[in-house]
């Protein structure tokens, strides 16, 4: 079978399904793959974000579960950062990228389940469509432009030798459980070896006795599997499950994100890529979401346009243009304070959560999303200067000070 588009999405991811809702949108023609039987049939993610984001995604609020406070669990300490209002949210993952898929579907997008797009098509260099095994046979699309939305594995890239594999990335595996009692407004992240020899651990909120309860290790600085370490925090009950009556798993979510920062190139010659292909996640927590849907409605709109100027890659520079002067300093930024956490032991944790200690919630969601100057996220990124011994609480006190100046 062979067929033609204007624009060929690979996978249906936020990234994706936000890319086809805004190229239909602009009255592109548009098919999606996903390679999967069902949109979010497999959950690879925690669903953590930001009410401000989501509203402003338009991403009704039926579908997430607010949280106002943020625990830090160390092996020898516990800070606790209470808001005084919801600012950041759990996502119910599966119902969200159905309410993406719907609106893509609304907006005209063909979505095509359990489809695999196996390779790429080229034509003189340029990328021209996709061959994809579907339910109905294999299928050729022709197609001006080839939205890369594959997530980590950016299968369309790597197909059209765009990109590689990524060499630095997080792999992650959680539960999602039936709990007696949760604090539905309280997260927690948990770090030190006894919960990720590279990475964290954590419990995340969906009701008051429903969580989601993970571990995320990084690569290549450990070879741990995540799921391993998971078996043997719930055996242990580490705290805080200690504090969460009888824990029963119902759902395991596995996944894996890259942890490099962003990818140099992102456009190609009938080629965009965008969410975790891209390299488009903030690495403090390694949260990608609202930015794939952001980026994702991005491209999607950047990409329909550019088809009515005849398709060059000049005309679809603006979509990296865009998303690299919104994140890409500030992805870099993270990056460092995150590559200095991966490598702490456990004492020096202890000590780097009482950073937290003095932040008011506002400042704590500014932190975390990485809305912080780049000034300010390099100083998280550094040691204490060696002539000061000052205790991590000096090292948060001077961050506040800087951010009231
Ligand atoms: C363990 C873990 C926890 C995380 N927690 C959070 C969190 O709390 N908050 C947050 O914001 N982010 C979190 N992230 C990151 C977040 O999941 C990603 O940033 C986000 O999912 C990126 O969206 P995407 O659409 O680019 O990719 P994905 O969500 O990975 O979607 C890609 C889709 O493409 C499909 N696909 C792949 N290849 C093909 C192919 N060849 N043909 C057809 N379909 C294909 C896949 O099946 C998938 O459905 C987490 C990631 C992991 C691994």
């Amino acid at each position: 079978m062979e067929k033609k588009y204007n624009i060929a999405v690979v996978g249906g991811g936020p990234a994706g399904l936000s890319a086809a809702w805004a190229a239909a949108k602009a009255g592109a023609s548009v098919v999606l793959f996903e390679k999967d039987e069902a949109i979010a049939h497999s959950v690879r993610t925690s669903g953590v974000s930001w009410i401000d984001s989501m509203d402003a995604l338009g991403i009704p609020s039926n579908l997430y579960n607010p949280v106002s406070s943020y625990q830090f669990v160390s092996p020898s300490n516990e800070v606790t950062v209470a808001g005084t209002s919801a600012r950041s949210c759990v996502l119910d993952v599966r119902a969200t990228y159905q309410h993406l898929a719907f609106m893509a579907a609304e907006a005209g997008a063909q979505i095509m389940v359990k489809s695999n797009v196996i390779n790429v098509a080229k034509e003189g260099g340029r990328v021209a469509g996709v061959k994809a095994s579907t339910p109905a046979g294999d299928l050729e699309v022709k197609c001006s432009l080839v939205i890369d939305a594959s997530g980590f594995g950016t299968s369309a890239g790597r197909k059209a030798g765009m990109a590689g594999e990524w060499k630095r990335y997080g792999a992650g595996a959680e539960y999602e459980c039936y709990c007696d009692h949760a604090d539905n407004s309280l997260w927690t992240l948990m770090v030190g070896q006894q919960y990720s020899e590279a990475g964290y651990a954590w419990v995340f909120p969906l009701s008051n006795n429903r969580v989601r309860i993970g571990v995320g290790i990084g690569r290549p600085e450990s070879q741990a599997d995540p799921l391993e370490k998971l078996h043997s925090i719930l055996e242990k009950n580490l705290k805080p499950l200690d504090r969460l009556g009888k824990i029963q798993p119902v759902e395991l979510h596995y996944g894996f994100i890259p942890n490099e920062g962003t990818r140099q190139a992102t456009v190609a010659d009938g080629l965009l890529m965008v969410g975790d292909s891209a390299g488009q996640a903030n690495p403090l927590v390694l949260e990608g979401i609202r930015y794939a849907i952001e980026f994702g409605r991005l491209a999607g709109r950047v990409g329909a346009e550019s088809i009515a100027k005849g398709s060059t890659k000049e005309s679809l520079a603006e979509y990296e243009r865009v998303w690299k002067a919104k994140v890409a300093s500030k992805i870099a930024s993270a990056l460092k304070v995150q590559t200095r956490w991966i490598g702490l032991s456990d004492e020096e944790w202890d000590k780097e959560i009482e950073i937290l200690r003095d932040m008011s919630g506002d400042e704590f969601i500014d932190f975390v999303k990485a809305e912080f100057t780049a000034g300010k996220m390099m100083k998280l990124a550094l040691p204490p200067p060696e002539t000061c011994s000052a205790p991590a609480v000096q090292h948060g006190t001077e961050i506040i000070a800087q951010k009231s100046r």
